[in-house]
């Protein structure tokens, strides 16, 4: 049976002015995604709808439909059989196409839309006999009108009746690319694919930049990085993921400055070495997974430290949510799992016994400037590795 996707003009997310701009991103990346998770897709705009279809007979459907459930910009979508405009047609399709379905609940109505009036039957008598034909092929249904289980929808448009269930519901958000690019600083923990998967809900597109100190960090850990910036890819469509190694200035850091301010100062220089990525790529902003009192280097006044090196706004999306909050998200989006593995992160390899937790700014100026970081930044920036992950 050939299906389609129906996403109609009230399931985008966004109403209003810049809605055709919205339109076209949105199309733009579903027919990209689809592209790569199943095959390739036809779009259609037809009467406040965008249509859908497979240009293979033998695309994976379910697949698809996976797919279309993680792109944002779509609050529902319906996945619909199409029928011929004949009536005899659209009964059979709608027992073939939702019986399974039907046979699971208790209740059902149906509901038509009838867009091209030269259908000889008006939408009350579709109702009635597509209705009809469905109780006397499934004796356990009942008709429920105000509180269905199912509601079955036929919509006889110009070339084809599209026939449907429930709507599934869409990852919402808005579509990635409408909103600009950010950066993300991603490390292998929970928190960070987090903090990139609720940009780029909004939106944002995103270049990932990951610190990281081999020997001390191994090959495997980077490699759990990657997999969480695929996972997170996912939702957010391509990324470009930028890997810098970071090990020469943790190791000035830890020769030179004081111990209770380790993980303060690190956190400067990434800052500072993603705000010169960030530029490169045309980013509007940084992006971290911090959330307030989680950590010593997570307190307000650590905070107020690092972001004292930034000349572009920081968005710290988890800042006010617990860490089962966040978990919760985590495990939605699938990246938990992989969070939890236990590989080292650069920032725990190098943490201190006893960080201080009310940094003044004086202090840590004063022991950053007794190291000549520059030369180390520059380095650290010429021999940054690029991926584009998707
Ligand atoms: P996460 O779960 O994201 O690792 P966390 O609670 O472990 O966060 P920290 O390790 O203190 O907290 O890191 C705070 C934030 O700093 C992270 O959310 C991330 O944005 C950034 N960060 C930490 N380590 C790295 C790294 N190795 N590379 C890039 N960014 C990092
Ligand atoms: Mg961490």
């Amino acid at each position: 049976m050939k299906e389609v996707l129906l996403i109609k003009n009230g399931e985008l997310a966004l109403k209003g002015l810049n809605r055709g701009t919205f339109e076209d991103i949105l199309v733009k990346n579903m027919k990209r995604r689809l592209m790569n998770s199943v095959g390739k897709f036809t779009f259609l705009k037809s009467q406040s709808t965008v249509i859908a279809t497979p240009s293979d007979d033998d695309i994976d459907f379910d697949e698809a439909v996976e797919t279309v459930k993680k792109i944002f910009g779509i609050a529902a979508f319906s996945r619909a059989a199409v029928a011929e405009k004949d009536f005899e047609d659209i009964k059979r399709v709608a027992l073939e196409y939702l019986g399974d379905e039907l046979r699971s609940v208790k209740t059902f109505k149906v509901n038509a839309k009838r867009s091209d009036k030269r259908f000889p039957m008006t939408s009350p008598e579709i109702c009635r006999e597509v209705g009809a034909h469905l109780l006397r092929n499934i004796k356990t249904l009942s008709v429920d009108v105000h509180n269905p289980d199912i509601t079955v929808t036929v919509e006889v448009r110009d070339n084809n009746v599209f026939i449907h269930g429930n709507q599934i519901k869409g990852a919402g958000g808005m579509p990635v690319g409408s909103a600009g690019r950010v950066a993300l600083l991603v490390s292998g923990g929970i928190d960070s694919p987090v903090a990139g998967y609720m940009m780029s809900k909004r939106g944002l597109q995103l270049t990932a930049i990951h610190f990281a100190a081999p020997p001390y960090t191994s090959q495997r850990a980077e490699m759990k990085v990657r997999d969480l910036v695929s996972i997170v890819a996912k939702y957010s469509g391509r990324v470009n993921f930028a890997i810098v190694n970071f090990t020469k200035i943790q190791e000035a850091i830890k020769e030179n400055c004081p111990e209770e301010l380790f993980t303060i100062i690190m956190r400067r220089l990434m800052m500072k070495i993603s705000l010169r990525l960030a530029k490169r790529d045309e980013c509007g902003a940084l992006v971290t997974g911090e959330s307030l009192g989680q950590v010593a280097s997570q307190t307000l006044g650590a905070i107020a430290c690092t972001d004292a090196v930034a000349d572009m706004p920081v968005f710290r999306p988890l800042i006010g949510m617990d860490k089962d909050e966040i978990i919760a998200i985590s495990r939605k989006i699938g990246t938990f799992e992989t969070s939890i593995l236990p590989y080292e992160d650069c920032c725990t390899v190098f943490t201190p016994k006893h960080p201080r937790t009310r940094p003044t700014l004086e202090l840590i100026e004063e022991a950053e400037n007794a190291v000549d970081f520059s030369e180390m930044i520059e380095e650290a920036i010429r021999t940054v590795r690029y991926e584009s992950i998707d």
